[in-house]
Formats: structure tokens, sequence, C-alpha cells
């Protein structure tokens, strides 16, 4: 796609929404394993939040439906993750133009990141989502194709296995959360396959 206009808004909710809803039984797991086992329920809780709002959201230019969905997620989600995710969302709508294309979105989408990183006081390296969405920002700016971010995406949330987290309630096990991968990063690598297969189609 050479402008992001037309993107189909319903489209990518649906498969966001699917994608989550598949994997939130893996996503609770991997949260029991050095969290508080809630990240699958949290993220259903939110993208079926978003899916009951389709139409509304799909009404509305790129950049309010970000805003609008950002605004949601916060609202709808328990957990760190929720203001993280909804902040991510909320930047990328204020951030992009109405008639965006690849470059601009690439650019809005580094914002966007570094907005979670102020929110969530964390840096890449800390086994959060953080260490998918800049490998993911860096791909974008290079002018990767979807197919491989979404494969880079998935490699980059293998890659937070080996971390010890620095960030959220994984920190508190020290060295014990070594050697389990991380769920916001799981997640945020499913939901970037999940775009980059629907922008892709
Ligand atoms: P909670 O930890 O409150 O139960 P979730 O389980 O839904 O929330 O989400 C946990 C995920 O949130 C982590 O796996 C991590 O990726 C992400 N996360 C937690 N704290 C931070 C932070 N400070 N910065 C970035 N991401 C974070
Ligand atoms: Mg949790
Ligand atoms: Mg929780």
């Amino acid at each position: 796609t050479e402008t992001l206009a037309s993107v189909d808004i319903r489209s990518l909710v649906e498969a966001c929404a699917t994608t989550i809803s598949a994997h939130a039984d893996e996503l609770t797991t991997l949260d029991q394993a050095i969290g508080d086992a809630d990240h699958g329920y949290n993220m259903k809780r939110g993208f079926d939040a978003l899916l009951a709002d389709v139409d509304t959201l799909a009404a509305k230019p790129l950049p309010d439906a970000l805003k609008a969905a950002g605004t949601k997620l916060v609202m709808t989600v328990g957990g760190a993750s929720g203001p993280l995710f909804g902040t991510f969302l909320m930047a990328l709508g204020k951030e992009l133009p109405a008639d965006a294309d690849r470059a601009t979105f690439a650019a809005a989408f580094g914002k966007a990141v570094d907005a979670v990183a102020a929110r969530g006081k964390s840096e890449k390296g800390q086994k959060t989502m953080l260490d998918v969405f800049y490998p993911v920002r860096d791909a974008l700016v290079s002018g990767t194709s979807d197919a491989e971010i979404a494969a880079l995406a998935d490699q980059a949330a293998e890659a937070t296995v080996p971390l010890k987290a620095i960030r959220g309630r994984a920190s508190f096990l020290g060295d014990r959360s070594i050697g389990h991968m991380d769920p916001g990063s799981r997640s945020s690598a499913l939901l970037v396959r999940a775009v980059a297969e629907t922008l892709g189609a």
C-alpha cells in the first residue's frame, strides 16, 4: 500500500481480536510462569471490547480510530498491559497524518513506542513488550517487508526468553524470570503478525 488512508479498519480489528482470542490461554500460561496468570484474559477483554465497537471504529479516519481504540484498551484492560498498549495506540493515532504512507507510518510508530517507554519508565532489554516494539520500529524505518516484519517480531519475542526482567511483575522474580518468554512480547508479536498479514492480504 502506498497510502494507509484506505486501510480496512474492520479487518484489522477483527484480525487482532481473533489472534488474541485464539492465543489467550497461551498468553495466560506465559504469564503464569513469571507473572500473575492474567495476560491472556486481560488482552482478550480489551480486544473483545474493540470488536464490540468495530462499527464505530471503522467509521472513523484511521488516526481517530487508533485514538479511540487506545482509549478503549486503557479503560477495559486491567493490568499493566492495558495502559501500555492503550498509550501505544493513542500516541500512534496522534502522530499519524491523515495521508500517512510507509515512511510517515514508520516515524509515527517510533514515536508511539517511545511513548510506551515513557509511560512504562522502561527501555529495550528489560524483558517487556518494548523488546518486540523496538526491533519492529527499526524494521519499519528500514523498509522491511510485512512478511519479514512478522517473522522478526516472533524472533524478537523468542529472544526475551534468556533475558532477566527489569520492569513489570516479572521483575519481582529476579533471576527466576530467566528462561521464560515475556507474555507482553508474545502478544505484541501476535498483533504485529495479524496487522502485517491483514495489510499484506
Ligand atoms: P500485569 O503484569 O499488571 O498483570 P499483564 O499481565 O496484562 O499485566 O501484562 C504484562 C506485560 O506487560 C509484561 O509481559 C510486559 O511485556 C508488559 N509490561 C509490564 N510492565 C511494563 C513496563 N514498565 N514497560 C513496558 N512493558 C511492560
Ligand atoms: Mg499479568
Ligand atoms: Mg495482573
